[in-house]
């Protein structure tokens, strides 16, 4: 090993897997990020995930999760969404990179030539590929956490760990640490849990020449000290380094519970970093008030992925914010929108929902049913929050039902309406890079999203704005199909408000209506930007309005 380099400022936290997976690295990475930043030092993250798809764009949110977008609007993996509501980390492209994304660059320099003739092979083309992806958190922060996506023992995470191995050979002790998070599983027949799962997954770890430094372990009870002790001699690491992940009510806890096991102490002590005291009151607080919150609230959400909530996480997560600024604890219930379509009592099956939410989506499945439960939430006032495509369907809706547009619809499902109040903008000014974009309908499905983040002004006296209380916002997007101006006048003339819109005034952003408590859709989806710290002002506004109509009803 070569001797420790201390004029490296940035130091590198990699969290593996052991086991199986969903055992939380990307909680127990973003959790890591808070306690770090409770003593005052800056993150950053980078998610490596080693399937071969170049993002998870393309992806089906049954199979991947969402899909969640950065400001520089990157489509990425949902731990991103962690990274940036436990810290002030801020994620972009840079941030998540993917065995395709690394492979096509590797073959893109190939093809120009770039290796010079020679041999391009998994070591070191590709390792050397990952560490430079690796370097770029270099230098701008205090800690880089790394996250290897996937299970040890997978043969497609390979290169990822010989790189991050490398790494430490390059960087040394000092600026390196590896966690890995494992699994000890209760045994009910035997009445305790079991160590082996780990011991296995540790010997794998160390075959490819990585011995970790700390073990999460993820365990339904406390871990006794023999079987700390036990797990320890085993795995070759000190017995404080092996660290109770206990299963925990609020993903928000995660943070209180690895402070009291002492892993931020330990983390610190490893890499030889010296700070003031943490700052853990704001965690004890909100897990606190997560805990023991005085009112409840069901909100209703209409979907397509509703038998998988992690197709939906940023979503839930902000109106589980949405509560906390509202002493709420909010109740979801997700209602299948084919159910809706298929049906006729809208009623029974939205009975109790004291708000209702239609998300954001692609394609043309379950939209009747949304539009049923949009007509639903209008006449009776109910509070209404349409994200993306839940916004688009409002304007349908209104188009429809008020503005007498009988065949009122989005282009994305019928191209031969006679009033396409959702259109595809054949060309459109891009902010963010400036250009004129140029597509129709057979354009590629990738590269012809409005992504990331967009300003947005709000109008006087709107939901909007006394919701954000600034007159000019920034939002995230990812959609296609956009309010179609030609029919602005026509349903504004009917009651339609908008009450938000691009700069210059083209693009219509968010719709309300009057006479109704609360109802609002925006083009964009909010639920990216909300952090249980500080909820999203339209999240916490809908939440309110829905604990009113429950108070009202
Ligand atoms: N399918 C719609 C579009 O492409 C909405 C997308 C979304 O809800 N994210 O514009």
């Amino acid at each position: 090993m070569k001797p420790a380099n201390t004029s490296y400022r940035t130091k590198f936290i990699f969290i593996t897997g052991g086991v199986l997976s969903s055992l939380g690295k990307g909680l127990a990475a973003a959790s890591i990020g808070a306690l770090l930043e409770s003593r005052g030092l800056t993150v950053t993250f980078q998610k490596l995930d080693p399937y071969i798809n170049v993002d998870p764009g393309t992806m089906n949110p049954f199979q991947h999760g969402e899909v969640y977008v950065t400001d520089d609007g990157a489509e990425c993996d949902l731990d991103m969404g962690h990274y940036e509501r436990y810290t002030n980390a801020v994620m972009a492209q840079k941030n998540n990179y993917t065995s395709g994304r690394i492979y096509y660059s590797v073959i893109t320099k190939e093809r120009r030539g770039e290796y010079l003739g020679g041999t391009v092979q998994v070591i070191p083309h590709i390792t050397d590929e990952i560490k430079n992806a690796i370097l770029q958190m270099d230098g701008s922060v205090d800690f880089a956490i790394i996250e290897i996506g996937g299970t040890i023992g997978d043969i497609e995470s390979l290169p990822f760990l010989e790189a991050i191995r490398q790494f430490r050979f390059d960087r040394g002790r000092q600026n390196t640490l590896f966690i890995h998070v494992t699994l000890v599983p209760y045994i009910k027949t035997a009445g305790e849990v079991k160590t082996k799962p780990t011991q296995h997954s540790v010997k794998e770890l160390r075959a490819i020449g990585i011995q970790p430094d700390i073990l999460l372990c993820r365990t339904e009870k406390n871990l006794t000290s023999e079987l700390k002790a036990k797990i320890a001699l085993f795995c070759n690491v000190p017995t404080d380094a092996v660290i109770t992940a206990r299963d925990v009510k609020s993903i928000y806890e995660v943070p209180v519970h690895f402070h009291r096991e002492g892993l931020d102490d330990k983390i610190l002590e490893l890499l030889n970093v010296w700070t003031g005291a943490p700052r853990i009151e704001p965690w004890e607080e909100l897990m606190h008030r997560i805990q023991h919150p005085a009112h409840r609230v069901t909100i209703g959400i209409i979907g397509k992925y509703v038998e998988l909530t992690e197709s939906y996480k940023s979503l839930h997560e902000a109106l589980v914010h949405g509560g906390l600024a509202n002493d709420a604890r909010v109740d979801l219930r997700y209602v299948s929108a084919e159910d809706l379509e298929a049906r006729d009592d809208v009623g029974e099956l939205l009975a109790g929902c004291q708000g209702i939410l239609v998300p954001g989506g692609f394609g043309e499945r379950g939209v009747r049913g949304k539009i049923k439960a949009i007509s639903f939430a209008r006449e009776q006032k109910i509070p209404f929050f349409g994200i993306c495509l839940g916004m688009q369907l409002a304007v349908v809706e209104f188009a429809r039902s008020i503005a007498g547009m009988n065949d009122a619809n989005s282009t994305e499902f019928d191209l031969t309406t006679g009033h396409p109040v959702i259109y595809l903008m054949k060309e459109w000014f891009d902010y963010r890079t400036g250009q004129i974009q140029v597509r129709d309908e057979k354009s590629d499905k990738g590269g012809t999203l409005r992504l990331g983040s967009y300003p947005c002004q709000l109008a006087p006296s709107t939901l909007a704005l006394a919701a954000y209380q600034q007159e000019e916002i920034f939002e995230r997007h990812r959609h296609r199909y956009e309010f179609n101006p030609e029919f602005r006048q026509a349903l504004t003339d009917k009651g339609l408000i908008i009450s938000g819109t691009s700069p210059d005034n083209t693009l219509a952003e968010i719709v309300e209506l009057a006479d109704h408590p609360w109802f609002l859709g925006c083009q964009f989806h909010p639920e990216f930007k909300s952090k249980p710290m500080k909820p999203h002002p339209l999240f916490r506004e809908f939440v309110r309005a829905a604990l009113q109509h429950a108070g009202s009803s």
